[in-house]
């Protein structure tokens, strides 16, 4: 390829398209290079979209309310038009269940009261008052459901709740990444598509560019890791990955879409709740469905699988899912038809992400997402193309981690938080809570 790009994003997915379009408002001329067909079709596409602020970790909660204003201000923030349309946020509240696990939720509420988030704490009459369609006994510890006890009550009551009015979801997680590349584009961004990188190519100790599958060459001096699950695979390719403290790997999920309870307008009355208590969490899905997915209790075993070669079928795992989240929402039953998704978290060490650079010069990533980061993608960007502004100015960020000025909510963040070399972080819930 003779075009000349400063920057090679691999991947274009939620986040990959987020640092382009950052990149490109700071005059980069980017490419994005995706395998896939189209912007969002990897495990973006199957994403809950969630938009929530119960992190474990203050540095959480504080990227996910920033995270949170690019969301309400989307139409400003992209200056776009988009054939397709624009996505729209949609408030549902969340309800958060104080358990053992998550320390009932003394850490989150510290944070969000440094935030300014409003939240209201809830006891049981509270609960049932707010939600009465809610069974709130207590069920915890997780079970399997062959177990024996499975689905009877451990306790008279869970420890209460907090519940936070903004929160919701988005409505279309793709086409969100597609509003992106139309605003990349906007700014002499481009994307290539049906391109798969099969190595990263370097010179004199630093990255010079990517082959593609079907011996296309491309040069850039900045190359940027975005490719989610297989994130593992592009650093093992560019060699880095004995330079990070912290790895990542491909972690398989269910995700249950089911009809709610007879009569039920769930869409409208229904609330996202993440509930440690059972193991899920769940949110109002567009059409009057709920979406279950899994808080990665104990008792499930984790499939950490080959990217490229896993089971795409439902399993029963499916089936937990939806009676463990039965145990919550009174009338739910298992629907006789299995729908949802089954895809893939980009899971590291401590289920915390790592946005860095890397020990090979130009080469950066920002990965291990841990299916928790489509609600930072934005954010994301904006902290990734600054990261890699001033290191590519002389900074040297291991040494003394960039300061990133976060727009909306007027803080500077340490971005030594999502370092490559940080040791695992204690504070971490060790799932896809973060
Ligand atoms: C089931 C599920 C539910 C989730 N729910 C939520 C949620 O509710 N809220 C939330 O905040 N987060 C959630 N997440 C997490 C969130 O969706 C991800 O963190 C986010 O989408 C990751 O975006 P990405 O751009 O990094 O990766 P991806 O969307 O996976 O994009 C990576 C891209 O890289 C491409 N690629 C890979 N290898 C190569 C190669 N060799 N050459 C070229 N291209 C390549 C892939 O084709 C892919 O398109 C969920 C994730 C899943 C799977």
């Amino acid at each position: 390829m003779s075009k000349k790009y400063d920057a090679i994003i691999i991947g274009s997915g939620i986040i990959g398209a987020a640092i382009a379009f950052e990149l490109a408002q700071k005059g980069y001329r980017t490419l994005n290079v995706d395998k896939l067909p189209s912007a969002g079709y990897g495990s973006t596409s199957g994403s809950c979209a969630v938009i929530r602020f119960h992190y474990s970790t203050p540095d959480g909660v504080a990227t996910a309310r920033e995270g949170y204003y690019y969301w309400i201000n989307w139409p400003e923030y992209l200056e776009v038009e988009d054939e397709l349309g624009l996505v729209n946020y949609i408030n549902t509240g969340c309800l958060v269940i104080k358990t053992e696990l998550n320390q009932y939720l003394k850490n989150v509420m510290t944070s969000l009261e440094d935030l300014g988030i409003d939240f209201e704490e809830l006891d049981i009459e509270g609960v049932q008052k707010k939600f009465p369609f809610l069974d709130t006994r207590k069920y915890f510890p997780v079970k399997l459901t062959d177990d024996p006890g499975f689905a009877e009550p451990t306790g008279e009551a869970v420890s209460g709740a907090i519940f936070i009015p903004e929160s919701g979801y988005i409505s279309d997680p793709q086409l969100s990444t597609h509003n992106l590349q139309r605003a990349t584009e906007a700014r002499g961004g481009e994307f290539k598509f049906n391109a798969e990188v099969v190595d990263i190519r370097k010179k004199d100790g630093r990255v010079t560019g990517v082959n593609l599958k079907d011996g296309t060459r491309i040069d850039a001096p900045i190359v940027v890791n975005v490719a989610g699950p297989h994130s593992y695979l592009i650093n093992r390719m560019a060699g880095v990955e004995e330079g990070m403290n912290i790895k990542t790997r491909a972690l398989r999920q269910e995700v249950c879409h089911v009809p709610p309870p007879d009569d039920m307008d769930y869409q409208n009355e229904g609330v996202m709740i993440s509930d440690g208590d059972i193991g899920c969490y769940s949110r109002p899905e567009t059409g009057n469905h709920i979406l279950v997915g899994s808080e990665d209790p104990e008792c499930d075993e984790r499939e950490w699988v080959d990217p490229d070669n896993y089971d795409r079928n439902f399993s029963k795992q499916w089936t937990a899912q939806v009676l463990r989240e039965a145990q919550r929402i009174k009338g739910l039953r298992v629907p006789n038809q299995m729908q949802g998704v089954v895809d893939l978290y980009d899971v590291s060490d401590d289920w915390i992400p790592i946005y860095d650079k890397s020990d090979l010069p130009g080469f950066y990533m920002a990965v291990g997402t841990s299916g928790n980061q489509y609600k930072n993608a934005p954010v994301a960007g904006a902290m990734m193309a600054e990261l890699i502004d001033k290191v590519e100015a002389g900074h040297d960020h291991d040494g003394s981690p960039v300061q990133f000025f976060m727009k909306y909510t007027g803080r500077m963040f340490n971005m030594g938080f999502y370092s490559r070399l940080r040791e695992i972080n204690p504070d971490s819930s060790f799932s896809v809570v973060g």
